[in-house]
Formats: C-alpha cells, sequence, structure tokens
C-alpha cells in the first residue's frame, strides 16, 4: 500500500491472469474487465478511474503478488 492525494489503484499489465476476483469484490466497482490481452494471453482487469476508495479489498483477493497497488489517501496531518 501506498500513499497519495487520491486513492487509486494500479494493476500491473503484464502480472495479471484475468482472474476477476477484484472486479468482484471491489464495493465500488471500479474495477473492470478490459479487452486488452497482456503478453501471456490474458485479458486484464483495469482500473475505471474513479470512486477508489483505497480500501484495500482488492489487494487481498488478488492472488497474483504484487500485481494491484492501492494508493491510499494521506492523512491530513495536525
Ligand atoms: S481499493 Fe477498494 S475501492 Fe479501490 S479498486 Fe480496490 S477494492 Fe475497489
Ligand atoms: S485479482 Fe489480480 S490477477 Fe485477478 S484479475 Fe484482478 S488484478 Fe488480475
Amino acid at each position: 500500500m501506498e500513499e497519495a492525494t487520491t486513492p487509486r489503484v494500479e494493476i500491473s499489465f503484464d502480472q495479471c491472469k484475468g482472474c476477476e476476483l477484484c472486479v468482484i469484490e471491489c464495493p465500488k466497482k471500479c474495477l473492470f474487465m478490459s479487452k486488452k490481452i497482456n503478453q501471456f494471453g490474458y485479458l486484464v482487469a483495469e482500473y475505471s478511474g474513479k470512486d477508489c476508495t483505497g480500501c484495500g479489498i482488492c489487494f487481498y483477493a488478488c492472488p497474483e503478488p504484487g500485481t494491484i497497488t492501492v494508493y491510499k489517501k494521506i492523512k491530513n496531518k495536525v
């Protein structure tokens, strides 16, 4: 998990095996299966670009370690 000003995820194009678990588990429905095929022949998951809360559920659902990076919102310092 990383920190950012806006929560988001990055999915490693060539590490994704297209299992769709992250798409099913995301409570905000902001992941989808794209029509793009990676070098290993898998249709890959993609982030829609909006609505991610940085909850991390997709990260824990993904069976391929390191494929999904979640950027959580930086906590305001007081
Ligand atoms: S971090 Fe949460 S909201 Fe964001 S894509 Fe993953 S499951 Fe969905
Ligand atoms: S859970 Fe992981 S391997 Fe499966 S589709 Fe999502 S990013 Fe790809």
